[in-house]
């Protein structure tokens, strides 16, 4: 049986401070920054958009140095759709992998990617975000940092 969405109303800044509130307590030395800009709130699974930002803040957080621990998400009504864009200054993806990271199982070569992860955030992501009619995408430069950028719908 398909898994049911569930429709609520998001505050999205309320939505945001939470969710970087319990990161936060995970990780005293990761930093946030956010802006919101055209909406106030919308219609979405906030199950599942917490599992998305989750995951994503997670990363940030695990592929960048012990000094740049830090994540800024932007959230934008732009033209009926919600853009969201999460950036980081961390490691960044050689673009040789960048179409390799949705992958199930598939896992970086790098310093920070020694144990722990098995490489299922990413493809549980997109499977999220295909189910809440959305798309993902991702720029990233090595050393520099990285940013996913989501386009969801948007239902007021
Ligand atoms: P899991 O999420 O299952 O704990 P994981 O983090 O390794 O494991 P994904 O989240 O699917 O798996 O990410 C796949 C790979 O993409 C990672 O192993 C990492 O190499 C790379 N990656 C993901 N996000 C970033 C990021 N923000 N910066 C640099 N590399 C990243
Ligand atoms: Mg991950």
């Amino acid at each position: 049986k398909a898994i049911q969405l569930n429709q609520e109303k998001v505050n999205i800044v309320d939505f945001i401070e939470s969710t970087i509130e319990s990161h936060q307590l995970k990780h005293p030395d990761f930093h946030f920054t956010y802006e919101v800009s055209g909406f106030k709130n919308f219609t979405t699974d906030p199950v599942l958009l917490g599992s998305l930002f989750d995951n994503l803040a997670e990363n940030a957080y695990k592929y960048s140095s012990p000094d740049q621990k830090y994540l800024h998400v932007s959230a934008r009504h732009i033209k009926g759709k919600i853009v969201f864009r999460f950036t980081d200054k961390g490691i960044g993806i050689p673009a040789p992998e960048i179409n390799n990271i949705f992958k199930k199982f598939y896992r970086v070569q790098n310093q920070y990617n020694q144990n722990g992860s098995v490489g299922l955030g990413l493809a549980f992501c997109k499977e999220l975000i295909t189910l809440m009619k959305g798309e993902i995408s991702v720029k990233s430069k090595v050393n520099k940092g990285t940013e996913f950028k989501i386009i969801l719908p948007y239902n007021e």
